[in-house]
């Protein structure tokens, strides 16, 4: 089958078409707007997603040299994320559905981040874990079918990525910080500074304490040295990446050793960050691990993911019906 993937969950517009399980292009319309105000304006963001859907996916149909009449289903992001944002990818893919005359699939943001694994080789066998770490999520979860999920873990209040983006606002980084927070730890000294690890039961996380730290240590020393920031900010960048990648690390490996598995893999946005993608292939070395780390284009949100969920379902004969609404927080199943 040809699948059209729609996702537009926070503020990238993404389409992608995928041919029986081939991903044939994948088309990735960024909001630069958001920068001006230090995060994601979700108003802004619907509005920059109602500019960007049709020409995605007409870029999309011309990438993979395919008309939209091939088209034999419409997959979309139905939930998790903003509200407005959903409503246009789910608006377009009803419409498109209605017009051309298919069948909608919905896909849950979530499912499909860990999904991701499934676009290229080498896919993971199940049952496996996947460590998804994004923008507004942390989860371990216990992948034992395409869509058989189960999160034994997660955060208690931030998210991985929102510990990478309020740290770099903290830093006076523009937005997103995720991705600079990677380039000046490349350069710094990961044992400069020590922040603490939070002792949070099970296989849960937080992230908040670690905030509030940073916050208090960067006061400190900025009133002690006016250029703190300015002298040490590889050093710090370095020291707070390696607390959140041991805090995320220390937690996949109390998970593997509980459910005695050894395939592992990461998901999400914050997958893309490289201190994280080194610390688990050395943990996977030590483990014995089969480890499993995705392309780049597959970290954050993307139209793939949801083309190869779509696939699958479309294999299950798991469609829904024009009634179908977005759902801005939507469990797994
Ligand atoms: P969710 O998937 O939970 O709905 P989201 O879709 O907004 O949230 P993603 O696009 O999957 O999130 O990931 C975005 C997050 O990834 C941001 O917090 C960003 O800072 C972080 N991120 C991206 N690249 C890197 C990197 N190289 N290092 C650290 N963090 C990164
Ligand atoms: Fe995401």
């Amino acid at each position: 089958p040809v699948i059209l993937g729609i996702e537009s969950s926070c503020d990238d517009t993404s389409a992608a078409i995928c041919v029986d399980g081939v991903m044939l292009s994948n088309v990735i319309a960024n909001q630069t707007i958001h920068a001006a105000y230090g995060g994601v304006v979700p108003e802004l963001a619907s509005r920059v997603h109602q500019q960007n859907i049709i020409p995605a996916v007409q870029q999309a149909l011309v990438n993979a040299k395919v008309s939209k009449n091939d088209i034999d289903a419409v997959a979309f992001t139905r939930g998790p994320g903003l509200l407005g944002s959903l409503l246009v990818g789910v608006s377009f893919a009803k419409a498109f559905a209605l017009a051309q005359n298919l069948p909608l699939i919905e896909v849950n943001h979530m499912q499909a981040h860990v999904l991701a694994h499934f676009i290229d080789e080498p896919k993971p066998r199940f049952p496996f874990l996947c460590l998804t770490v994004s923008g507004g999520h942390t989860q371990i979860v216990l992948v034992k079918s395409y869509f058989d999920m189960e999160i034994v873990g997660q955060t208690t209040d931030d998210a991985a990525g929102e510990a990478m983006d309020k740290t770099s606002k903290i830093l006076g980084l523009p937005y997103p910080g995720g991705p600079l927070i990677d380039k000046h730890a490349r350069l710094g000294n990961p044992d400069a500074f020590k922040f603490p690890e939070p002792n949070i039961p099970d296989l849960n996380f937080s992230f908040s304490g670690l905030k509030t730290s940073i916050l208090y240590f960067i006061r400190d020393n900025v009133a002690a040295d006016p250029d703190f920031l300015q002298n040490r900010m590889n050093d710090i960048c370095a020291s707070v990446e390696k607390r959140i990648v041991t805090i995320l690390l220390n937690k996949l490996k109390k998970a593997a050793l509980l459910y005695g598995i050894k395939d592992v893999a990461l998901a999400g946005g914050v997958s893309a960050n490289t201190g994280l993608r080194q610390g688990l292939t050395d943990m996977g070395q030590q483990m014995g691990w089969n480890c499993f780390i995705p392309a780049f284009q597959y970290c954050t949100d993307n139209a793939a993911m949801i083309a190869i969920a779509g696939y699958h379902k479309y294999l299950n004969n798991d469609f829904v019906g024009q009634n179908v609404a977005p759902l801005a927080r939507m469990p797994f199943s």
